[in-house]
């Protein structure tokens, strides 16, 4: 899946003329899909089919040694192929076997072929380099007390590995990742060949993934951990990654698991992956991360203290709901975020509810009375404001949480519970694999509720302020507060 502006697609076909009648080309820029948010994110002209990924970790002060191997399909001519790259050396690049001259300019790596790809051919892309795990305040490698974790969102990958680091392309992943005796290595998806151990002492293990993935959805672990399996709901494969010494404390919250996927089924239809878990890492991430069939937590959420069981349930629903909606159906761009982080939340909601301790209509009033000062700084939930310079996490304001939930819920007062149930399910099952906007779910919503729903849903979506909420005329009252 790719998407080309047409400003780009104008830069590419310029920039490949050029190269027809001059044997030096220009010099290389960065370059992105057109997103609103994240200008240079991603690449035109190829979509990635496969990633296969070699890592090899000494210490968290020592970049690993890696190759990232590239199996994609040139769209259209490429003189140049851009990739997402930074925080990282680069000793070679090949491009379908041939060494390629290579370049970082701004966030991107710029390999240039020794011929250009013609349009719908195989594009083969191999780039030895290094993967710096220091100076994480950006997201990528997370280091944790005993190794690393990864947390991408939204537009880290790239400081792990060159990709094409937007969502709307997915591919499926390789890891082979090597580590020192005593660690243990999990990435997404399932375990490939049984590790292997060397003479010398590490071992490389490897996974693969059975359904494409974006790549701010990648994770890789290495640490001190027990890797713990059970049997969810109709013989799921349950696979959690937890510190080794804390697995015993652990174990009444991993035993949730199972529960918490046969409720979101009764929702919504079978769950979409191959396998699931949680990833408990030792870090202060300030967040967890919906990591496909490994969301990551930090280990503090655990801890007993602070924090009520029924939250730290919903927070678990809340990583596992994203398998659906963000994981299974990835934006189309980021300012679709709305669609993961409203959904996931509306079934935090739910959970809670569902455990009779926050009532989804008290949360949903809450939050309408907080909508417009959101709106008004975060923007509205579909057209949210770009993340300040330096700030990129700043993207995950609460519009695009509760503030987007509130127009689920608006949406459901508005059509009734099973047309709007009809809507989640099909939502799921028909982009399952694939990536889907917001056009396309106020197009779904207007088919199951028998309407053109644009009218409703547009103020909703991408007003300054927030409309008058169906059946709770009273809420309208509070919104100054
Ligand atoms: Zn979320």
């Amino acid at each position: 899946m790719q998407l080309t502006s047409p400003r780009l697609r104008a830069s590419l076909l310029a920039a490949a003329s050029l190269g027809l009648v001059a044997a030096a080309l220009p010099p290389p820029t960065p370059l992105g899909i057109g997103d609103p948010l994240f200008p240079h994110l991603g690449n035109p002209g190829y979509d990635v089919l496969s990633y296969d990924l070699s890592l090899t970790y000494k210490d968290n002060r020592t970049p690993l040694d890696a190759v990232t191997r590239i199996d994609a399909r040139a769209l259209t001519a490429l003189d140049r192929i851009n990739l997402d790259f930074t925080h990282g050396t680069v000793a070679s690049a090949e491009v379908n076997g041939q060494p390629a001259a290579f370049e970082s300019v701004g966030e991107d790596l710029v390999l240039t072929p020794e011929s250009p790809v013609a349009p719908h051919t195989p594009l083969r892309i191999a780039v030895r380099h290094t993967s710096d795990p220091r100076g994480a305040a950006d997201g990528g490698w997370v280091p944790t007390a005993d190794g690393l974790a990864m947390a991408n969102q939204a537009d880290a990958a790239h400081r792990v590995f060159p990709c094409n680091d937007h969502p709307a392309d997915k591919a499926y992943f390789t890891f082979r990742i090597t580590a020192p005796e005593g660690l243990t290595a999990v990435a997404n998806g399932v375990a490939g060949a049984l590790p292997v151990r060397t003479a010398a002492g590490p071992t490389t293990w490897t996974y693969r993934t059975l359904h494409p993935m974006a790549t701010e959805l990648a994770q890789v672990s290495i640490g001190e951990s027990a890797v713990l399996h059970r049997t969810g709901p109709h013989g799921l494969p349950l696979r959690d990654v937890v510190p080794a010494a804390d697995r015993a404390r652990l174990e009444p919250w991993l035993k949730k698991t199972h529960g918490h996927i046969a409720w979101m089924e009764e929702r919504v239809g079978r769950y979409p992956f191959e396998n699931y878990g949680v990833l408990i890492a030792q870090a202060q991430t300030g967040f967890e991360l919906e990591t496909q069939t490994l969301s990551l937590f930090e280990s503090g959420l655990f801890a007993g203290d602070g924090y009520p069981e029924w939250y730290v349930e919903a927070v678990m629903v809340h990583e596992l709901a994203h398998q659906w909606f963000g994981d299974s159906v990835t934006p189309r761009t980021w300012s679709d975020l709305w669609l993961n982080e409203g959904h996931a939340t509306w079934y935090e909601a739910l959970y809670a509810d569902h455990l009779g301790k926050y009532s989804l209509e008290r949360r949903m009033r809450e939050a309408y009375e907080r909508s417009d000062q959101w709106r008004a700084s975060g923007g509205p939930p579909a057209a949210p404001k770009p993340a300040a310079p330096g700030q990129k996490i700043g993207l995950f304001r609460p519009v695009v949480y509760d503030g987007s939930a509130l127009v689920l819920y608006a949406l459901r007062q508005e059509i009734g519970a099973a047309a709007f149930d009809r809507i989640q399910r099909r939502w799921v099952t028909e982009h399952r694999d694939g990536v889907a906007g917001t056009a396309d779910f106020v197009r779904l919503a207007s088919q199951e509720a028998g309407r053109d729903m644009e009218p409703f849903l547009k103020p909703w979506l991408y007003g300054k302020t927030t409309p008058p909420m169906p059946g709770h005329p009273e809420w309208g009252g509070a919104k100054s507060v």
